[in-house]
This record gives C-alpha cells, structure tokens and sequence, in this order.
C-alpha cells in the first residue's frame, strides 16, 4: 500500500516550519510512497501578511520542490503543486495553470467575502453573523470552486466546521448539489487529517460526506495539511480506515495534472 500526501506547506507562506527535505524524509520515514507540496499560492498583497508567498516568489518556490526532488533520488517520489485561493485572484498567475511543471492544484476556500474564517484571530466574527448564512455562502463558494474546472483537488471541504460552530439545519442537499457536479469532472476531494488537530477534533470532509462520496464515485486522495515535517502523514491510518468503511479501495494520485489510481 503506497500512500500519498499530496497537502504539506514550505517556510514561504509566513506559517509552517522546516525544510521541504524535512518533510521528505519524514514521509520516506513513514513509508509513504510519494509527497506533494501544496505551498499557499500568492494572495493579493492586502490578505496575504504570513498566509501566503508572494507574487516574486512563485518560481522560486517552484525551484526549492524541483531541488527538494533531486535531493530526495529514489527515496519517495515527490509531487509539485499549489494549494490556490477561491475566489480566484491576479495575484496567481494564470499561466501557472497551465504549466507543465505542476502535478496538481489544489483548490481551497480560506476566505468568505474577504473573511478569512479558518484564521484563528478572526474566529469572534463567527458571533457577528448567523451561522447557517455562513455555511449557506461558504458552499456556494465551493460550487464555484468546483465549477471552475480549474482544480484538481477539493481542499478540506468542510473546512468551515473548524472551531466546532455547527449549522442549525442540515446542509446535505448543497453538499450533494457540490458532489453532482463533480461527477462529471476527473477531481478528487482530498481527506484532510488537520482538522483532527483543531477544535472540531474531525478530519475533513466527514464519514457522513465521505459515505455521499463514494456512492457518487468521486475519487478521493490524502493530505495531512502538515505546517512542520512531524505532522506529515498525520493520522493517516485513521484517513485510511474511514475510507474503507466507507467502501473506498483506490486513492488518487496526479502527475502533470492527470489523475491516477492507487489500490489501497
Ligand atoms: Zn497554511
Ligand atoms: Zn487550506
């Protein structure tokens, strides 16, 4: 059985620690068969103060994982994306979408209306608005995430339940809505172990939508969202077993932006 994760960030995006040869040996430590780094891709200049790397940044970033790469030999394979912003900014480059050097996008909503509500310091605006608004407008975002055709990877899809603040009324007819136009594309929803190390103390997206999940036959991949080299592969075992109770065999790999499958 031959992992993947596919989410791990580097020291550009102001937030995470250790170098990217860190977090590839750690990964080869824990018998993983390949890393991907998803560095937060550039914010404009007035959100992105030790969220994201900047515009100048981007090709040098692209350098790091290339020698990060070479450095690593047989050891692991190791994977070049991004983790992108949407709504989508100029501050990426659009060419990058396009770019032959790049395995996978990941696609992620951080911010509602310019509310970056995954941030810790902003979590009291949670108390300013009514929680079912907030759920009903951040899934709207991510149908628009998902139909913008532009991604490869869903990113912690129900990030929004991170400090533990619940919906008042059930959100699964979107939530099936999102999953009915991903069946026509070749995307994946990630499972992302951080939220195993936040409040909500769940992984992303739940065992309720991951079962939704494998009913609509939406390929699935793994990322830890690792900010220190310890926290690559984190949890994985548990990732793993959720996805087979659910009926999962096949996880999802990328290169060059092409899906692939790998048999758990
Ligand atoms: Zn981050
Ligand atoms: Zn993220």
């Amino acid at each position: 059985m031959g992992l993947v994760d596919y989410h791990t960030h580097t020291p550009l995006c102001g937030h995470a620690v250790g170098s990217p040869d860190d977090y590839v040996m750690a990964a080869a430590a824990s018998g993983l068969a390949e890393i991907g780094f998803s560095d937060h891709a550039p914010l404009p200049e007035h959100l992105r103060e030790g969220i994201t790397m900047t515009e100048s940044q981007t090709e040098s970033y692209l350098s790091l994982i290339e020698s990060t790469r070479r450095n690593a030999g047989e050891k692991i394979k190791v994977r070049t994306g991004f983790e992108v912003d949407y709504p989508l900014h100029p501050s990426f480059d659009a060419r990058y979408f396009t770019d032959p050097r790049i395995d996978y996008l990941i696609g992620s909503c951080h911010f509602i209306d310019e509310w970056p509500f995954d941030h810790p310091d902003y979590i009291e605006e949670y108390s300013n608005r009514d929680i079912d608004e907030i759920y009903k407008r951040y899934y709207e975002l991510l149908a628009g995430l998902i139909l913008a055709g532009k991604f490869n990877i869903v990113g912690h899809l129900d990030l929004v339940k991170k400090f533990g603040h619940r919906p008042r009324r059930s959100f699964s007819g979107e939530i099936r809505a999102l999953f009915r136009s991903m069946v026509h594309g070749d995307m994946a929803v990630e499972i992302n172990t951080a939220g195993l190390r936040k409040p909500v103390k769940e992984m992303y997206p739940s065992r309720e939508i991951v079962g939704e999940l494998f009913n609509l036959n939406v390929p699935m991949t793994l990322g830890s969202d690792a900010h220190t080299p310890e926290e690559v592969g984190y949890e994985f075992i548990k990732a793993v077993e959720m996805l087979k109770s659910a009926g999962y065999r096949k996880i999802s790999g990328f290169e060059k932006r092409k899906r692939f499958d790998i048999t758990l």
